[in-house]
């Protein structure tokens, strides 16, 4: 049966999608103000209130060439990528950088090494992040390094970080956030396709907000409007994984019959998820404990625990009929909490399948093959 077309709305947001990368080098050659953030769990209304464009910072699909030559082969494929594409000055013209730190090691050495070996942008800055997410400390840490990452900012742009824009940002980053999760209800009916949502999600942050904000809005109404589509059964996959930017796995799936859902990843629901909206009364006081309001991932202390207390409810909750784990190659982090959450999904019963794989995909014809018998498995079981 043929796929539903995307609304024209959602067209810029696509484009921006297929290559966040190239998208955010030609957006940044054009003057705009870009911050690149390493990590989907930095703030985006902060950089935003003081007149940045804050884009989580994604990798592009060339093979990696010049990492190799100043950090390990073992590393994380995902901060090789990054790294490289900042060695071979494709990031200069970004306005800067801000790394999160306490994360994974190869993160945690990332910017060390960035400040040794790359030419641009010069603006860099490291925020620290609690691993634990209960208790006292951990929000003192976000208050001290919120306030520190202002400053850095007000200092780096000049300006003062005015309350009252601080509430408009966040005001249009909860709208972003809302539209996006009406988008995943409806492609959860089958009214949408869930490559669409992460599409969205990605191509938001190069957008100018307020017309990212509109015009996510106009498509869910148009898709709204277009009413439920012919009945469909596709196979319900539940991904598992980080810093999934590549759409193409997710549009192989949808074309298989699939629908691969994005709750556990963190290019997913995981950045507009409902308890991460922003209270617009106070946002400067709710900016850090709505990071502590957020889902685990996997560098969070304990995550595997938490995350295998959680995931055959969600599973169930979700009708998937199977799991899919996409651990980046020599990512550690991922690795140690996926056996936890395997174990748990064998003693549940639920069919997994674990594929590593890179961020240029460049396993193209393994992971396929494997998905495809998986299909057939999960298929012939629901
Ligand atoms: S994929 Fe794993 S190792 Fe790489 S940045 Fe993410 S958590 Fe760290």
């Amino acid at each position: 049966m043929a796929l539903p077309e995307a609304p024209a709305a959602l067209a810029p947001f696509l484009q921006v999608a297929a290559d966040p990368s190239a998208a955010a080098v030609r957006a940044a050659a054009t003057g705009r103000k870009i911050l690149g953030l390493q990590c989907a769990r930095l703030p985006e209304e902060l950089p935003h209130a003081l007149g940045l464009q804050p884009w989580r910072l994604a990798v592009r699909r060339t093979a990696t060439r010049h990492a190799p030559s100043v950090m390990q082969t073992f590393s994380c494929s995902w901060v090789q990528a990054l790294l490289d594409q900042a060695l071979s000055g494709e990031l200069a013209n970004l306005w800067g950088v801000v790394f999160a730190a306490n994360t994974c090691d190869s993160l945690q050495n990332l910017p060390d090494i960035w400040r040794r070996t790359v030419n641009g942008p010069g603006r860099l800055h490291v925020m620290h992040l609690p691993a634990l997410s209960e208790g006292h400390a951990p929000l003192a840490l976000l208050q001290e390094e919120l306030a520190r990452l202002a400053r850095w900012l007000e200092r780096e742009t000049g300006q003062r970080l005015d309350r009252e824009r601080l509430a408009t940002s966040a005001r249009l980053f909860n709208r972003i956030r809302a539209a996006l999760r009406r988008l995943l209800a409806l492609a959860d009916r089958g009214e949408a396709r869930h490559s669409w949502v992460q599409g969205a999600a990605t191509g938001a942050q190069l957008l100018d907000a307020e017309l990212a904000a509109a015009a996510l809005e106009t498509a869910v109404d148009e898709l709204v409007a277009r009413g439920a589509p012919e009945e469909r059964a596709p196979v319900r996959l539940m991904l598992v994984g980080g810093l999934l930017d590549d759409l193409r796995l997710l549009e192989w799936m949808e074309e298989h019959d699939a629908q691969p859902l994005v709750e556990e990843t963190c290019t997913g629901a995981r950045t507009f998820e409902v308890q991460a909206d922003i209270d617009e009364a106070d946002p400067l006081a709710d900016l850090p404990r709505r990071h502590l309001r957020r889902s685990r991932c996997a560098v969070c202390a304990g995550s595997g625990r938490h995350r295998a207390a959680t995931l055959v409810a969600s599973v169930r909750e979700r009708r998937a009929a199977g799991v899919v784990f996409l651990p980046y190659r020599g990512c550690d982090p991922h690795a140690f909490d996926n056996v936890l959450l395997a174990q748990v999904l064998h003693d549940a019963s639920i069919p997994h399948l674990t594929v590593e794989v890179d961020p240029q995909l460049s396993n193209w014809g393994q992971v396929t093959t494997r998905l495809e018998a998986f299909l057939e498995l999960c298929a012939e079981r629901s």
